[in-house]
């Protein structure tokens, strides 16, 4: 049963199987319809003879007429009777038959069916002179049952033959069809997650086979890209995990030299913390994107009011824009409801409000402003910071982007911005960018609006 599985063996028994089909049915139209033919022409035939017999017994019923038209063979065989027995029969009269009369006197209908088997036989009577005759033609069918014989002898032979043909030709045929699918399993079998940037061969890009490749190479591209992606993302993650435990190492290895000094102690366990504190919240912004890559992050949406989260937000970070002397502006009206989970938005009104405070200087402007259009509501974080320079704006929302120019001097893993985007887009929102150096910056995040029919 193995042998089934393989698609060449099944291709090239269907392809025998239709075909026999085909012959049979061709061969039975065939044979059907001469034989039709055969007997038509008989049944003229015998009928022409009976009525140029009956025809002549009406004009002269006499025995020399009859002898006359044996001899010069206007019919088959035929038989002549009158009431007083058998007036005349043809001299190709079937054998048999002519021998049981013989004997008898009489045909005998049981010899006649055997023998006359291979005729087609017409009785039938007339009257003529006041004389009663019944006259019987005999038409032979023995050169069309040797010719339909030969006929179904032919097609017999030829089922094999043709079955034969088509094995071997849809053997080869099979083959044929499925060898760029070979080739293409062999390729494939050699690409592996060190070589996917190696593409299947696409033979004919308009074929079946050729789409398939193409559709399997842009597959492996994605997962190419992806597997890119990930090497990068784990290489960056790595190099940030690595800067806090160095400085963890470092100030536990010094406090450890300096002896056992208690102010020195509490500030480097102090320092210590701070590190330990860096690092949970750099696993805790890792863990939101890879939940977000994976589609394993929970999302609760609510009616929630825009307004009220931003503003609580807003006072969270008061603290820090207090610390620069920034200035401020909150303008977040209540009643712009979004279909969000709190949390998320949360998240990423407090990502850009970070990054507002962080990169403006001391003495600054920063103004968070709720408003919305027709179908979203939108947050605006706006600064008087530097702005971001156009080389930068397409990357700043890529996994551990930092511009240059605030990278020494602020501290942060490059996760703020795509943590909030994706908190944004999973909404079915989007994040908006107004900047030019050395004017400030404005991010304005756009959440659908709630429509009030949602379950
Ligand atoms: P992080 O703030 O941790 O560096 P983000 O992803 O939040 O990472 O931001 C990426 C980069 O975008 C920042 O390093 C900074 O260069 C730039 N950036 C973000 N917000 C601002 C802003 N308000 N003003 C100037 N530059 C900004």
């Amino acid at each position: 049963m193995k042998a089934f599985q393989s698609i060449r063996v099944r291709l090239t028994l269907w392809y025998a199987a239709v075909l026999a089909v085909l012959l049979v049915l061709f061969s039975s139209a065939v044979y059907g319809f001469v034989y039709l033919r055969l007997s038509e022409q008989i049944a003229r035939r015998l009928d022409d003879q009976y009525a140029a017999l009956a025809q002549s017994i009406r004009d002269e019923p006499e025995v020399e007429e009859l002898e006359e038209l044996d001899r010069i063979g206007l019919t088959d065989a035929f038989e002549v009777r009158t009431d007083g027995g058998l007036l005349y029969r043809s001299r190709r009269w079937p054998a048999s038959d002519r021998a049981t009369t013989a004997s008898t006197g009489e045909t005998t209908t049981r010899h006649m069916h055997t023998e006359l088997a291979l005729y087609r036989v017409r009785r039938g009577t007339i009257d003529s002179d006041g004389q009663h005759f019944a006259i019987t033609v005999a038409v032979s069918e023995r050169e069309q049952r040797a010719m339909l014989g030969t006929l179904a002898a032919i097609f017999l032979a030829a089922l094999p033959i043709g079955l034969c043909v088509a094995l071997v030709g849809g053997w080869w045929m099979a083959a044929r069809v499925l060898a760029p699918i070979a080739q293409l399993t062999a390729r494939a079998r050699e690409i592996s997650a060190e070589k996917l940037s190696e593409r299947l061969p696409i033979a004919n890009p308009h074929d079946e086979l050729g789409r398939l490749a193409a559709v399997i190479n842009e597959m492996l591209g994605r997962l190419d890209s992806a597997f890119g992606r990930l090497r990068v993302f784990t290489a960056d993650a790595s190099h940030e995990l690595r800067t806090p435990l160095t400085v963890l190492c470092a100030v536990g290895e010094a406090a450890l030299q300096d002896g056992y000094n208690a102010n020195a102690c509490r500030e480097a366990v102090g320092s210590m913390l701070e590190e330990a504190d860096r690092l949970v919240s750099l696993l805790d912004n890792l863990l939101v994107l890879t939940r977000a890559d994976a589609d394993g992050a929970v999302i609760r949406r609510e009616a929630c009011d825009l307004g009220a989260l931003a503003s609580e937000v807003a006072e969270l970070m008061a603290v820090l824009a207090d610390e620069k002397q920034q200035q401020l502006v909150v303008d977040a009206p209540a009643g712009i409801i979004i279909w969000a989970d709190p949390m998320l938005v949360r998240q990423a009104v407090l990502n850009v409000l970070d990054n507002a405070i962080k990169f403006t200087p001391v003495g600054g402007h920063v103004e968070v402003r709720v408003g919305g259009t027709a179908t979203l509501g939108a947050v605006t974080v706006r600064d008087s910071g530097p702005g971001i320079a156009p080389e930068h704006r397409e990357r700043i929302f890529e996994r551990f982007y930092r511009a240059d120019s605030v990278r020494a001097s602020e501290r942060g893993a490059g996760l703020g911005l795509p943590i909030a985007q994706w908190a944004v887009t999973v909404h079915g929102g989007r994040v908006e960018l107004e900047t030019e150096v050395g004017m400030g910056s404005a991010f304005r995040l756009l959440f659908p609006l709630y429509e009030g029919d949602k379950p």
